[in-house]
């Protein structure tokens, strides 16, 4: 027998960027996955979402071939399309009217390249990724404050302060390992404290020392007041200022004018004066002190502003520079980093060069030997899909995103969409919600699939490795963009042999010129032979001849190599508060799942921990409204609607509610929080504000309730019911249902609905109706195998009962039988999973704390081995000992 050798590569989701062993069983599959023990970001941990990469390889949906208007077609024509629509439409309307949509899902050459055909030869700079919706605002903060887009720490800094601060980020279950090496730096370290600021109480403000539920919106009001606490209490760094900061005389004036007393302070975040106090004692008290940031602080309309003060406070008390200290800006994606870095941002051109600076414009005109270079910044995100509704922008490529769910305001994205006369998608899913628009689709591989490197939020370069065959015809994002380039008469440029001379390419560029003035300097990765760059070893930038000891900084390229401390101030908000919607409207992630559920979506065992939209609400809330549990909530507000189930937690503040990001039309009728998020952005880096809008919540009537199992999932769009569909072991699709209706007639209706399964060959019916229990069953086989089965009533059956019939060959009539009695559970009663590595649901969790409610967490894991893995679920286990133990947490 063959041994095949662990492929080392980088996991694909979140921007923390863990190393990963993988062996490929040879069959298209995994047949072992770890983590790398020898990869600096995670040291061989993985959360739950890294361990169950295996179950996400699923090729049920991929592209496998081009598509134009929706029919089959070679390479050669789509490829040739593609090039002429974008050629004809920039000699017709100019530069201005063409654009790329690019994602944080791309590697490094495939970004790379995009950039360069569309700035360097198109002459457009309409070239924007979808991580300016994640992290556009800390870019914007690291310019103004360093003169470069740096991030001036480490995840050893993590390990290595005695406070840290986490900052509107729920880090446990967006970032888990890296929460997972405080919480163990902490374990080791009594004395280390850690501080979380989220209105939530998340699953990361549960372990914290102290945790600061501040108001939606407040952020800027709390760090202005310590900045101007730290100054009335002299505890400014001033040896530190003098010699390394230029301060805007503005700065501490406005901390002081905006802030107050403490008590204004309070009463703009909704805390007590005491919990503050305790705060910024803590930061006073503590050099050592690391604040940890991501979408909480940059998804708002004073995103960039928020960033600023954050930093503001490290530079005034000099914290930041030596172990332990810094502002540190999480990434959302696995490579919103390495876009950054090769300019996939309108704002930019590559390799930090900047787009308004002439002598950078001639650097990179003639290292690409080109005369197109744009002058100016194309258009951000959001004004970019303005500019198509608009009909401004008449051909639009995006590539590996889903703008339709990810964008808000999704009307907007769509009409520019629809009305765009070039879209072209390439991408390795076939539907998405933004495929519906696509006029070409191009088949892109996957993770698994495709070579090329990657960046992580500490500037730490890894190598994503192929270890599958590329599926059906799908090619590589590097290739795509150099076939079209080849086709539009650009083939001297665009003539590469693959990632590797790309990179080389790339890496050249950041030396080139450089004599220290970019920070982004590759010098030390500019010749890697193809071997080398096949073996290349993860490395942290700056990659020169000084390379730099993990937290010293470098001189910062501004006068007299000296940081900025930015003066900033609370701005009038949008929209404004209305009493017609009474609850700030949060939205986010959650633990298991990743962006528009593509890939976690099809994995049963992530799929247990959120099975369906829900909106969290406070139990008073709840009960003013009359809201129960799992029942069914509209959630609306000027821009728009959706429907998610009520999740009642003590963690949401009072007036709050929080909405997860992830599910899709393709996934769930009417569960796009998206709907309610208007188009208002930072108007300096164009990040929309996902983390503030108003909204009001109402129960929905429900006529019926069902449960249907099906192998092939239906292309189901809004109805007269609610729907939502999980994935479930053995290939199978659950879809909870919910009339929005009466249902007339449940037989004909059930038979309309799963007419789209029936094969060719014969299948037949088999119907079920129970007067007495009001349950009525049907269930549609082929050849005696069951391929769906439906039941509608106010108890509905066991679903693993159900689907276990799925695996008989052929139904006995006793089985046929069993499927519509006995068994009966109540669908919205489900109990969640809690510990997804080890299958431990929260009713296990209740019934041994019941049996002995002395257990703790650590208790919980050698039992039940709930949360001794990963450990992503700790902060949900203390949560549920806690309510059932009748006591709060610390
Ligand atoms: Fe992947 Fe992020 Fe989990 Fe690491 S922490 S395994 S990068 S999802």
């Amino acid at each position: 027998m063959v041994k095949i050798s662990p492929v080392r590569t980088t996991c694909p989701y979140c921007g923390t960027g863990c190393g990963l062993l993988v062996t490929p069983d040879g069959q298209g599959g995994i047949a072992s996955l770890r983590g790398d023990p020898d990869h600096p970001a995670n040291h061989g941990l993985l959360c739950g979402k890294g361990m169950a990469l295996a179950e996400t390889l699923s090729m049920d949906g991929r592209l496998k071939q081009p598509l134009i208007h929706g029919r089959q077609s070679s390479w050669e024509e789509a490829l040739q399309q593609v090039a002429d629509g974008f050629l004809s439409t920039v000699q017709k309307y100019g530069a201005e009217a063409v654009a790329f949509y690019v994602s944080g899902q791309l590697l490094t050459e495939d970004y790379y390249l995009a950039n360069k055909l569309l700035k360097g030869f198109l002459g457009s700079a309409n070239i924007d990724s979808n991580s300016r919706l994640c992290m556009a605002s800390a870019v914007v903060g690291h310019k103004r404050a360093f003169g470069a887009d740096f991030v001036p720490c480490s995840y050893r800094d993590l390990e290595e302060a005695d406070l840290t601060v986490i900052v509107g980020s729920n880090t446990a279950w967006c970032h888990p390992v890296l929460l997972r090496r405080i919480r163990m730096a902490r374990q080791k370290g009594a004395h280390k404290r850690l501080v979380v600021i989220d209105p939530r109480r998340t699953a990361t403000a549960e372990e914290a020392d102290l945790h600061l539920p501040l108001r939606a919106g407040s952020d800027l009001s709390l760090w202005l007041g310590l900045l101007h606490d730290l100054q009335r209490h002299q505890a400014l760094n001033q040896e530190y200022l003098q010699q390394h900061v230029a301060v805007d005389p503005e700065a501490f004036a406005l901390a002081a004018a905006h802030a107050g007393t403490l008590a204004q302070v309070a009463e703009q975040c909704g805390l007590s004066e005491e919990s503050i106090a305790a705060f910024y004692a803590l930061f006073r008290a503590t050099p050592r002190t690391v604040t940890l940031f991501s979408q909480g602080i940059n998804q708002s309309e004073q995103g960039s502003d928020q960033v600023s003060a954050i930093i503001n406070v490290h530079l005034a008390t000099g914290r930041l520079g030596q172990p332990g200290m810094g502002p540190f800006s999480l990434t959302g994606q696995p490579n919103a980093m390495g876009g950054r870095e090769v300019g996939a941002l309108a704002t930019h051109l590559t390799a930090h060069l900047e787009i308004e600076r002439s002598e950078d414009r001639r650097l990179l005109a003639e290292y690409w030997q080109t005369t197109r270079l744009p002058k100016a910044p194309g258009r951000k995100a959001v004004d970019l899909f303005q500019d198509l509704a608009d009909g401004v922008i008449k051909a639009i490529w995006i590539m590996g995103t889903n703008p339709l769910v990810s964008l808000p305001n999704p009307e907007l994205a769509q009409k520019g969409l629809q009305r765009c006369p070039l879209v072209v998608i390439s991408d390795p899913v076939a539907h998405t919600d933004s495929s519906r628009f696509a006029h070409i689709q191009l088949p892109a591989q996957t993770w698994g699939e495709k070579e090329g490197t990657v960046s992580n939020s500490e500037r730490c370069i890894s190598r994503q490795r192929a270890f599958l065959p590329p599926y059906g015809d799908a090619r590589a994002d590097w290739q795509i963009i150099q076939e079209v380039a080849q086709r539009m008469g650009f083939a001297d440029s665009f003539c590469y042999t693959g990632p590797a001379e790309i990179f080389r390419e790339y890496a050249q560029l950041t030396a080139l010129e450089n004599h220290g003035q970019r920070l982004l300097d590759l010098t030390a990765l500019a010749d890697l032979a193809e071997e080398e760059y096949a073996q290349m070893s993860p490395c942290t930038w700056p990659a020169n001849e000084s390379l730099h000891p993990h937290h010293s900084l470098p001189r910062w390229p501004l006068p007299e190599g000296r940081a900025r401390l930015w003066a900033v101030a609370p701005r009038p908000r949008s929209p404004q508060a209305d009493g017609k919607y009474p609850f700030l409207l949060n939205t986010g992630r959650v633990r298991d799942h990743w962006h528009t559920l593509t890939r976690t979506g099809v994995s049963p065992r992530l799929s247990k921990h959120s099975s369906a939209p829900f909106v969290e609400i406070h139990p008073q809330d709840a009960s003013q409204l009359a809201i129960h549990s799992g029942q069914l909530l509209r959630v609306a507000n000027q821009q728009g609607s959706m429907l998610a189930k009520a999740r009642i937690s003590e963690g949401q503040r009072r007036g709050h509610l929080f909405l997860p990001m992830h599910w899709s039309h393709s996934f769930a009728s009417q569960g796009k929080c998206n709907h309610l998020l208007s188009s208002w952005h930072d108007p300096v880096s164009g990040q929309p504000g996902f983390k503030f809008a108003y909204a009001e919540v109402t129960p929905v009537t429900e006529y019926w309730q069902g449960m249907l199992l099906t192998r092939q999932p239906l292309q189901w769009h809004n109805g007269p019911f609610y729907w939502s569909r999980q994935a479930l072991e053995g290939s199978l699709w659950m879809y909870g249902l919910i009339g929005l209706e009466p249902l007339a007639s449940w037989s004909e209706q059930s038979r309309h609905w799963l007419q789209p399964l029936c094969k060719e060959q014969e299948s037949s019916w088999i119907d079920f109706v129970d007067s007495g229990r009001q349950h009525y069953g049907c269930a549609l086989l082929q050849e005696g195998a069951l391929l769906a089965t439906l039941h509608i009533g106010e108890t509905l059956p066991d679903p693993q009962r159900c689907s276990a019939l799925f695996a008989e060959r052929e139904l006995s009539a006793q089985q046929r039988l069993a499927l519509f009695s006995g068994g009966s559970a109540v669908l919205v009663a489900e109990s969640r999973t809690i510990c997804a590595c080890s299958g431990v649901t929260e009713e296990q969790i209740r019934k041994a704390v019941a049996s002995d409610p002395s257990l703790s967490v650590a208790q919980i894991g050698a039992t039940l081995k709930a949360g001794s893995f990963c450990g992503s679920c700790q902060g949900e286990i203390k949560q549920i000992l806690a309510q059932s133990q009748g006591r709060r947490c610390a």
